[in-house]
């Protein structure tokens, strides 16, 4: 057996290479590459692609994998050998279902819908995107059908960015949570809009670029095993867990969105760092799902960085930074604007109290057109009337509304809901952490995060993907995905924010 495994962990380094390579390529297009680059650099993406999937669904891994299968269960069940021949089975028979024509054509589709949605959206100009949409929305909807039997059409989407998560189970979360997210901003709705002007005074690109990298270096993120650039669309890649990129983009007119996304990334980055280094070069070196990695970089953005005990610490470096811009606004005013409540048309660029509907009107949706009772035609139409329904507003255009998303044009169904549910998981984290850490605000109010990121290491990062995320959230918060803890958290924020 012993021999067995080693040729497995062999030959999944190899994969794991070659989706490394994939990886820094990728972080190179969305970084420093010159606009010429996009063609040659398209061949040598979808040439890794094409290799590491053959390389993967191997007949020699799928008989190793077989062999081992019963095997491994002679080992310990938390262990990384049982951890490494489950996740790497299960992944192994997701993609076997999949015939490599499909994804050649696939890749090659919603190479060319990015670029035609990003004119459209330049233009504003939804009918210019719809055929390409209508593509993208078949070929996912015959992706579900490699997996039939299946209970709901969009639960293989799903399982793709959360293990082990159903349809109905999401709905189910939703539907507890939609009515009370609605209450509290009708309770807000009533109130007075906090003072924020100050927040678009103008504040230099490179001592906003200064302030962040303070914040995460304070938080704990690892330079010698990391970086940061700039970009359009801030992500974060980790190549293992040695080399970590986060990336943010600034604005000198809106202080949030640096300060807010660069602790967003650090986030997602120190869950990379994290990790166990022994789990390199395996399919176990990376986040247990997309809606534990937004969990963390939420915790970090939001249950950290928006907290009064964080900006009691850092708002007089704030303040030095930038003297004529802040010197009139108390702590107690920035703390309330960058905590207003409004509803808004983009995502990205939501509040707490809102955000979340922005994800279910998606889920919706994406549901519908992938259960075919909704029509690609019709979406514009579909989309502002849930805009109107939810937020009480109206897309003056789709660029501002059903355009402003990257997602459906790379063929990412399935993906939006993890942005919700990761805003739960963190609630649900930071009382599990909360009750471990009794001097938690002390601590953050004194710039002092290693209690935090320690526990975060130790319950969570280490662990990488071993254990399906429905698993790793019920070890540690004692509970699958719930929204309690979450709308606890927003009640009482905006309770005090708001005076309700
Ligand atoms: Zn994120």
């Amino acid at each position: 057996m012993e021999q067995k495994l080693d040729r497995l962990k062999a030959l999944l380094t190899e994969v794991v290479d070659l989706r490394t390579a994939q990886a820094v390529l990728g972080w190179d297009q969305e970084t420093l590459m010159p606009p010429g680059g996009a063609l040659g650099r398209g061949y040598q993406l979808g040439t890794l692609a094409k290799i590491a999937h053959a390389k993967f669904t191997s007949d020699e891994v799928g008989q190793l994998l077989e062999d081992l299968g019963p095997l491994g269960k002679q080992f310990p069940p938390d262990s990384d050998e049982a951890c490494l021949i489950k996740i790497t089975l299960r992944e192994y028979l997701k993609l076997k279902r999949v015939p490599s024509e499909y994804v050649e054509e696939n890749t090659r589709v919603t190479s060319n819908a990015y670029s035609v949605w990003e004119k459209a959206k330049a233009s504003s100009d939804f009918s210019m995107f719809r055929p390409e949409l209508e593509k993208v929305v078949a070929l996912r909807r015959q992706y579900a059908s490699f997996f039939q039997p299946y209970v709901h059409v969009y639960d293989p989407l799903l399982d793709d960015f959360e293990p082990g998560l159903k349809t109905a189970e999401v709905k189910d979360i939703f539907n507890v949570l939609r009515p009370q997210q609605v209450a509290l901003l009708h309770a807000i709705a009533g109130k007075p809009v906090p003072e924020s002007k100050f927040l678009t005074a103008s504040y230099p690109e490179s001592t906003q670029i200064e302030f962040g990298k303070e914040v995460i270096t304070r938080f704990g993120f690892d330079w010698q095993r990391g970086r940061e650039d700039l970009t359009v669309h801030p992500f974060t890649t980790g190549f293992n867990t040695g080399d970590v990129r986060i990336t943010t983009r600034v604005d000198s007119q809106r202080l949030e969105m640096a300060i807010f996304g660069t602790m967003h990334e650090a986030g997602h980055g120190m869950y990379e760092q994290g990790i166990d280094p022994t789990l390199n070069r395996t399919p176990l070196a990376s986040g247990a799902s997309m809606a534990i990695h937004e969990s963390q970089s939420r915790l970090w953005e939001n249950l950290v960085g928006r907290s009064r005990p964080f900006w009691v610490y850092f708002y007089p470096r704030l303040q030095q930074l930038f003297p004529s811009q802040l010197e009139n606004i108390s702590l107690d005013t920035f703390y309330r604007g960058i905590n207003r409540v409004e509803p808004s048309l983009i995502r990205v660029n939501a509040d707490e109290a809102t955000y979340n509907l922005h994800i279910m009107l998606r889920l919706e949706l994406e549901i519908a057109l992938m259960e075919g009772s909704l029509a690609v035609k019709d979406l514009p139409s579909a989309w502002n009337s849930r805009v109107k329904e939810y937020l009480g507003l109206t897309p003056p255009d789709d660029a501002n509304g059903v355009l402003q998303d990257v997602h459906w044009s790379q063929g990412y169904f399935g993906y939006f809901s993890t942005y919700a549910l990761g805003n739960l998981v963190s609630a649900q984290i930071w009382e599990a952490l909360s009750a471990d850490i009794p001097d938690l605000e002390k601590d953050i109010s004194q710039g002092e995060f290693r209690p935090i990121l320690t526990w975060l290491r130790e319950k969570i990062h280490r662990h990488g993907a071993k254990f399906e995320p429905q698993d790793l959230i019920r070890k540690v918060t004692g509970t699958g995905i719930t929204p309690e803890p979450y709308m606890r958290y927003l009640t009482a924020k905006y309770s005090e924010i708001y005076h309700l």
